[in-house]
């Protein structure tokens, strides 16, 4: 079987979802986890868009072994000098340049001829190749690209140096039987092909990017540029798990395969969910809260009698396990400590006894610990920033013919603080409290509440958008008391935005 080589981009395209930054921590995180994952390469971001993004690519590229680091550069020499900074440390550092070949593009945007685009393609590739042998080169806009001249560029850039040659679909308007032809008609075009690797990279504006990253894979195409839960810009990226999954369901009609750990796809759509706050649709294919659920008793009762009857994967292979109990509260630390390592997760001391504590706080309440409950306290403690403001204990009152008050007992830069507020809710009224004593006046843009597990005494998982002075960022709390748990989120928010201005 042909090896079909996995490149996630989702700390790149997939942080270009609206709303979904992620800050140099939770990269570097998802950057391990992807190893884990033995993803082959990670676009970790685009170095010369930002010092922040260099600091992050550059982090990923010195400190992450064991699979490939790309970083993106236009077709500048500037682009592809930082770019090499940001990756000289890693071990197989990949320069990923891309130029645009539509007339589109070339027109109105470039305002560039062919032969410009040609002879600058070519100038750029050779160029990154002089750091690097590792070079990919993408037509922006393939798609929408005259196909002979994607020809002409790529079968100059290998001759440039160029290994990886990506033909992306960059505004999700191909249809899949029209995009394999495509790849088909390159592979027999370009006299040189079989010194590259082709790449494809979707959209899912028609919701079509895993179908057509597969007709591409059909026709010859050996790497798959996608995203975790398919986040990306606008409508998003092929989502790996689905694209992995396809080609392990249906490897008997396809005839390749990945390395992916397809046991990690769980876990690790779940990371991104919670790093991004964006949440996955229950009926998202694969990693969907319902994706193996089955609700009709005909179905239930086939699955009974033979699981494969109404399921073509286990919920085993993609990390769900169905027995997902966990500890108690008279669980110790070591018990604790190899539970934490089997769900993929490694924490130090310090942040071991911390997740102890929590754990046993929530244990005490509630009855029933499962995988998410840990879950939700490791990704607080691990992707922990310096914490300024602190809730030590609140007293909220609601009903429905009381005033909504809030008395809020927190610790503000070392200092014990304490006041109470009123609002139209017991939650207004905590964060009217907790705006007051930090002295803070950032603009709450998105608040949601779900529950982690299922239950009347699930743990209340909240999640906050707030943006102060054009900076906005994420906040996460868990509680089994909602009002806390919001209190909580607003802090872990306010914190993150305190951490990034204390850090400019
Ligand atoms: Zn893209």
């Amino acid at each position: 079987m042909d090896k079909i080589f996995i490149f996630d981009t989702t700390l790149r395209d997939g942080e270009q979802s609206p709303g979904a930054s992620m800050n140099m921590q939770e990269k570097f995180r998802l950057a391990q986890q992807f190893v884990k994952m033995n993803v082959d390469v990670i676009e970790a971001g685009f170095p010369v868009a930002s010092r922040g993004d260099f600091e992050c690519v550059k982090n990923i590229a010195d400190n992450v072994r064991g699979i490939q680091v790309a970083g993106l550069a236009r077709c500048h020499e500037r682009d592809i000098d930082t770019a090499w900074e940001a990756l000289k440390n890693g071990e197989n550092p990949r320069i990923h340049v891309f130029l645009a070949t539509s007339e589109i593009h070339m027109i109105h945007k470039l305002k560039m001829s062919r032969e410009q685009v040609l002879e600058l393609a070519v100038a750029s590739v050779r160029h990154a190749a002089q750091y690097t042998s590792n070079v990919e080169f993408s037509a922006e806009d393939a798609s929408r690209s005259e196909l002979d001249f994607v020809c002409e560029v790529f079968e100059a850039v290998i001759r440039a140096g160029a290994v990886t040659l990506n033909f992306p679909d960059t505004t999700g308007y191909a249809m899949p039987e029209e995009f394999g032809a495509k790849i088909r008609y390159l592979m027999k075009h370009i006299p040189s092909i079989d010194r590259a690797t082709v790449s494809v990279h979707c959209h899912n504006d028609l919701g079509l990017a895993t179908a057509n990253s597969l007709a591409a894979v059909q026709a010859g195409a050996r790497q798959v540029e996608c995203t975790i839960n398919g986040i990306g810009e606008r409508a998003g990226n092929t989502a790996m798990e689905e694209i992995v999954m396809a080609l392990r369901t249906r490897a008997d009609l396809l005839d390749v395969a990945t390395e992916v750990v397809t046991e990690q796809i769980s876990v690790t759509s779940r990371m991104v969910s919670t790093i991004t706050g964006m949440q996955v649709q229950p009926n998202k294919a694969i990693v969907g809260a319902n994706a193996f659920a089955h609700e009709s008793g005909i179905h239930q009762d086939g699955i009974l009698k033979e699981r494969t009857t109404y399921e073509i994967m286990n919920p085993c292979d993609i990390g769900l396990n169905q027995n997902n109990l966990v500890l108690g509260k008279h669980s110790g630390r070591h018990a604790l400590h190899e539970k934490i390592k089997a769900m993929g997760y490694t924490v130090n001391d310090e942040q071991l006894s911390r997740v102890l504590e929590r754990f046993k706080a929530v244990a005490d309440v509630k009855k029933e610990m499962f995988d998410e409950d840990l879950e939700a306290i490791l990704m607080d403690e691990v992707l922990r920033v310096p914490v300024s403001y602190e809730l030590l204990s609140l007293g909220a009152m609601s009903g429905s013919k009381t005033l909504p008050t809030s008395a809020v007992l927190m610790r503000v830069n070392g200092k014990e603080a304490r006041g109470c507020a009123l609002g139209v809710g017991p939650i207004d009224a905590t964060f009217r409290a907790i705006a007051q004593l930090t002295g803070t006046s950032s603009k709450l843009l998105y608040f949601a509440v779900s529950s982690i597990t299922g239950g009347t005494d699930a743990q209340g998982e909240v999640m906050v958008r707030i943006e102060d002075n054009g900076t906005v960022v994420l906040g996460k709390g868990a509680d089994p008391d909602i009002v806390t748990a919001a209190a909580k989120a607003y802090l872990n928010g306010l914190n993150r935005l305190q951490y990034l201005k204390n850090s400019k």
